[in-house]
């Protein structure tokens, strides 16, 4: 008997026509003598709702509360999804983050997963249970509700299925798997049979939102192989999982993009030790990350220092740095919200040399400047102005090759 959990996505549960469609794929798989456990995200666009609902209350909301109101989110859907399954005969039993329990830290908002204790959920399993999970949240050893940052259903179905031992973890979606780039952007997308952990690590922390990124961190540490596919149709997926000697024959094998990013700058600082500390510090503090830096050559004993922190962190990561721009005798701080990275993510990349220069090409033909770059051994991302970014996108999966020769190697 394989055990297997199964993710559904917000557009999966969001409405109860959808749920009900859901159930009955939960019940083939169950029939098919599998164990099943169902993890399950908010009905599309409600942790949006209640995220303007905290905000309405409050500019800066305390964490612990904020992240009370999110997470009601999936209480709703597991409830429904049980009782739909109960309706139709089988025994189905839903459980909160605390009631598994999926232990996190309190880092609210982005809380990390701790440890899992999976007894409950295996004695039920093996009770003849399908046991269905809220997605997105856990509890901290206080006893506070967590959640673990937007989209974070994919990693607790992941970091389940590696606690359980499970045989696959399925991601449901609205798209059949992960393609070359976004298929809601670019038509010419191609899917891909397979991806390795290391490319779909980079694709989802360069803005494929497919996957969160955290769920494949997990992924790869545990080995477990996930499936992504839609949840509207039988069309095989796409598997994640180690990389073989064919992946590696791929230059580029994606294009992704981030639009919930800012950037802020603070101009003419003192050029002297310790500077970028006292910078960096109140952020680390606050729980902000920081992305891409980049710090200009200095002239007279002064620099420019630039960086980008997401879309929702930019507000306190402004009001944080211009109070420590004042300290440290900067001239000025400014901040521009309208940007994105467009990033091109391979394997292969390692081993070939002038990608870079080709992407750089291809953006300039088109008019688009590029404001920052970063690399790394298979990506290469550049910010530019969020309003070229459905082009650029679109020019560097036809520059790239990506609707042709590449997706006919991994078809
Ligand atoms: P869910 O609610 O099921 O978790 P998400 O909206 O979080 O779904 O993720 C699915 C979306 O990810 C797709 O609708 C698609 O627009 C987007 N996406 C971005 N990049 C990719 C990619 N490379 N492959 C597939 N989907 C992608
Ligand atoms: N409902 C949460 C969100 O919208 C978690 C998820 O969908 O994975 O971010
Ligand atoms: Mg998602």
């Amino acid at each position: 008997m394989a055990l297997i959990v199964q993710k559904y996505g917000g557009t999966s549960v969001g409405n109860i026509e959808r749920i009900k469609n859901v159930a009955r794929r939960v019940a083939n798989t169950f029939n098919e003598n599998n164990r099943v456990v169902v993890v399950l995200s908010a009905m599309s666009g409600e942790t949006n709702k209640l995220v303007g609902y905290a905000n309405e209350v409050s500019e800066f909301p305390v964490s612990r509360e904020y992240d009370m109101i999110i997470s009601t989110g999936e209480q709703v859907t597991i409830g429904l999804l049980a009782l739909a399954l109960n309706e139709m005969g089988y025994r189905a039993k839903s459980f909160l983050g605390h009631q598994v329990p999926i232990v996190t830290d309190s880092q609210f908002g982005s809380a990390r997963i701790e440890s899992i204790g999976g007894e409950k959920i295996m004695r039920e399993l093996k009770d003849g249970v399908i046991a269905v999970v809220a997605g997105f949240q856990g509890v901290d050893s206080d006893g506070n509700i967590t959640t673990l940052g937007r989209g974070g259903s994919d990693t607790t179905a992941v970091a389940l299925a590696a606690a359980l031992k499970a045989d696959l973890c399925e991601i449901y979606t609205d798209v059949e798997g992960v393609y070359t780039t976004d298929p809601n952007i670019c038509q010419d997308a191609r899917k891909l049979k397979k991806i390795s952990y290391d490319e779909m690590l980079e694709m989802a922390s360069l803005g494929a939102k497919v996957l969160q990124t955290r769920s494949v961190e997990f992924a790869k540490k545990y080995e477990v192989p996930v499936m992504v596919r839609s949840s509207f149709n039988d069309a095989p997926g796409t598997l994640v999982c180690k990389e073989d000697a064919e992946m590696e024959k791929v230059v580029v094998s994606g294009v992704t993009y981030n639009k919930d990013e800012a950037k802020i700058s603070v101009l003419r600082v003192p050029d002297r030790p310790g500077i970028a500390a006292k910078l960096f510090r109140p952020l680390t503090e606050a729980g902000i990350n920081v992305d891409m830096i980049v710090q200009n050559i200095s002239h007279d004993a002064h620099t420019d220092l630039t960086f980008t922190v997401s879309k929702s962190e930019f507000k306190r990561a402004l009001k944080l740095v211009k109070e420590t721009a004042g300290e440290i005798e900067a001239k000025d701080v400014v901040g521009d919200p309208n940007i994105a990275k467009v990033s091109i993510v391979g394997a292969g990349m390692r081993s070939h040399a002038g990608i870079a220069s080709k992407m750089f090409e291809v953006m300039s033909k088109e008019g688009i400047n590029i404001q920052m770059i970063s690399t790394s051994e298979i990506k290469i991302s550049c910010v530019v102005d969020v309003k070229y970014t459905e082009l650029a996108v679109r020019v560097l999966h036809e520059a790239f090759g990506l609707a042709g020769e590449v997706a006919e190697e991994t078809e």
